[in-house]
Order: C-alpha cells, then structure tokens, then sequence
C-alpha cells in the first residue's frame, strides 16, 4: 500500500467550477428541477446517484468538502454539518436507541459530555465514562448493551491521548463501533489508519481555521452515511444540522492551506512547551517525553504534521490564571476566548469555560485543576519573540 498522507490526499483532487472556474461554484439552491417525474421518485428513494433533491439532504457544496474531508480521513465517503456537535448528536442517536449503552472517555468535550450525561438518557441511551488511557477499566465498562466505544484522540482539555489502536482491537472484540472525534488532530492523526471506524471533527477549529464559522463532519463508510441521511431514518436528515453552501465552499479554501497551517502550530506549542517546562511550569503538552502518552502518541502520529498545537500551563490557582490570560490579551498575545485553532494564540481557564458542564467534583478527580489554563497556540511568525513577551507577563504576576 503506497504510504498514506492526508494532505497529499487532499492536493490530488481536482475539481473544475461549471465555467471552467478553479474553484467551483458554489450551489446557491435548496431545492432542485428534475427532468421527469421518475427520477424525482427514484431519487426519493435513495435510487439516482447523481442527482440532488434538496439541500438539507445534500448539494453539490457540501459534497465536495464531504469528498475533501474523506479524503484526509481515508473514509470512503462523508457527512458535513451546522456544527460539531451537529454531526457528534446525529452519529450517536444513528448507532444507539432506547437501551443501548455507550462507553465514552470521561475527558471530552464539556458539550459532548453535557450531551451523553444530561441529554442521551431522555432517549435511553446510557453512558458510562472512563479514563480512557486505563484499557482495563474501558473493557470492564462494557456491558451486553454498549454499542459504541466514543473518544477524542487527543482529549479536551487535559490533552490525554488515546491508544486508538488498542481502543480497536477492544471495540472489535465487543462488536462495538469505535467513534473518535480528531477535532485536535487533524493530519496529525489519523484514526481509520489506526483501527477506527468513524472520524468526526469540529471544522470550527483548526479545518477551517479563521474562527469565522462553525461547522463539523461525520467521516464514514457509504453504508452509515447513507443511513444518517435517510429521508425516512436518518438522524443527520430529520434533526437537520444541515451546513450552508456558502460556508461549506469558504471552509473547502481554507482547508487547502491546513498542512501548512497545522505544521506551523506543531511547531510553535512544541517550542514553547519545551521552554516553559524548563522554566519549571507545569506544562502538558503531547510532544514532551514528560507526557504519560508520549511514546503511544509518537507511534501514532503522521510525523511531518507534528504533535499539534494545543498545550496546557497550571499556573497555580484561578486568580493568577486569569490575570495572566487578561494581561497577554493586553499585550496583543492573543486572545481570552475558548476555541482553538486560530491564527492568534488563544486561550480559556476550562474548568470555569469549555468545561464548565463538568461538576466540579468530576473536575477534581480527572485532574482539571482551577490554575490550568488552555493554550491553542496562534501561527507567530517568530516564537522565540512570543516566548520572550509571555514570560515577561509571568515574571510580573510572579509566576515564573
Ligand atoms: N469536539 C471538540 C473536541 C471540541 O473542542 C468542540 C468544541 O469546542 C466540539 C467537538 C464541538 O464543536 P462545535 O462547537 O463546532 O459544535
């Protein structure tokens, strides 16, 4: 097999607008003209490749960022959405009904967690969360009832990282269908190659890049894509997160620069991480050989895109977490706002943001201290520059 890289994947789709455009035109319909009367009927019924019938089902669009984003996750085919949480909600209501269980990684993020404890069991589904790095502790979860195994690859926002790999061989055994949201990974990783069966991403973060708009993806076989656009079953067509056109075009442009985009992040949190370890912060960050899973994520990893852009700094208590984050906004370091994956570095306090749907005791027990502060490390052209100015910041909180 010829060696997989994504961006490469990416690179080799060609498409042609219907003027000869090098972008192509962006499908500025919800609903669509059949020739005859048959082929509207047959297209109802799942019959006429080819054909579109209305935009909430599918557009010419959003097929081609679905053919994009299939192409990087080595799915055969793909589903975007309104949201993250538009293809999170609809790929779990798809695989579970009333009684079935889910096991899920308890460090995910606060909304998808919010989902599975507050929202699933209205429709009787149950989740039981578990430290997903502790094998044994995910396979003793599993009862006759569990239909999916849920992970984020690497977590949100404690950054553990899980062994997708031995997280397969786990959901195989079971007859389980491994979900493994990437939204912090991408290029970096990717899950099929490791044994998942489907991939979803925020494409509000790194995908798209410009913190312009929210959007997300469901990366999986026909079969299943199929199933979530059914017009008579299917979760993704009748709960309807369905993406614009207009947003799924502007998202496809920003996504032909992520390999750059993601190398450069790689590069900056791996140099700034480094330096404030050795300043003697507490630093989480993948690529440092301090990491518990830093060997595991080494091994899982597409080298040249790197260990990715997110790390985490416990300055020691919530106050002093929150000066600094208001004191680098004021320097222009970047900005106090959740979400990841922008130009500018960004940054939040999780436990009273992104986490906040977590209880506080649950908070405790997982390691999500009240001084950890989230990075997503911005695209600065010189880092040793933004190193420089964010100690400068620690120095006068007397933080380092
Ligand atoms: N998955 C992860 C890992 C996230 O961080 C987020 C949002 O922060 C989501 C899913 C939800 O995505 P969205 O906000 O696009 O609905």
């Amino acid at each position: 097999m010829k060696n997989f890289n994504p961006a490469d994947n990416i690179q080799d789709l060609q498409y042609f607008g219907e003027f000869g455009g090098v972008n192509p035109s962006i499908s500025d319909s919800s609903t669509y003209t059949f020739l005859s009367a048959k082929t509207m009927f047959d297209t109802f019924e799942g019959n006429m490749e080819g054909c579109y019938l209305y935009s909430r089902h599918s557009s010419p669009s959003n097929l081609y960022l679905d053919k994009a984003l299939a192409a990087m996750e080595g799915t055969e085919t793909a589903n975007v959405s309104a949201s993250g949480m538009g293809a999170i909600t609809p790929t779990l209501l798809q695989l579970c009904g009333t009684g079935d269980h889910i096991v899920s990684s308890r460090t995910i993020y606060g909304g998808t967690y919010a989902f599975l404890k507050n929202f699933a069991p209205r429709m009787g589904i149950k989740t039981a969360f578990v430290d997903i790095t502790k094998l044994d502790v995910v396979e003793a979860a599993i009862t006759p009832s569990t239909k999916v195994l849920y992970c984020e690859t690497v977590s949100n926002p404690l950054l553990e990282v899980a062994d997708i790999a031995e997280l397969s061989k786990i959901a195989k055994k079971h007859n389980l269908t491994l979900v493994v949201d990437n939204t912090f990974s991408p290029l970096s990783v990717t899950p099929t190659k490791l044994g998942a069966d489907i991939v979803i991403h925020s494409l509000t973060k790194y995908i798209n890049g410009s913190s312009d708009t929210v959007g997300g993806v469901t990366c999986a076989s026909h079969d299943f894509i199929n199933s979530l656009k059914d017009v008579n079953s299917g979760a993704s067509m009748l709960l309807g997160p369905t993406m614009d056109s207009m947003r799924s075009a502007s998202v496809m442009k920003n996504m032909r620069t992520l390999h750059l985009r993601v190398k450069q992040h790689s590069h900056n949190a791996s140099y700034l991480a480094e330096r404030f370890e050795k300043d003697g912060l507490k630093t989480v960050y993948p690529g440092l050989a301090s990491h518990p899973s830093h060997k595991i994520y080494a091994s899982m990893i597409n080298p040249e895109y790197g260990f990715g852009g997110m790390m985490t700094l416990d300055v020691g208590s919530l106050a002093k977490a929150n000066a600094l984050m208001e004191l680098m906004q004021s320097k222009n370091l970047g900005y106090l706002a959740v979400s990841l994956g922008f130009y500018k570095t960004l940054f939040s306090a999780p436990g009273t943001s992104t986490s906040s749907e977590i209880p506080m005791e649950e908070q405790v027990e997982m390691g999500l201290t009240d001084g950890l502060i989230r990075f997503s490390i911005g695209l600065d052209n010189d880092i040793e520059r933004t190193y420089q100015m964010m100690r400068a910041c620690m120095q006068e909180l007397a933080i380092l």
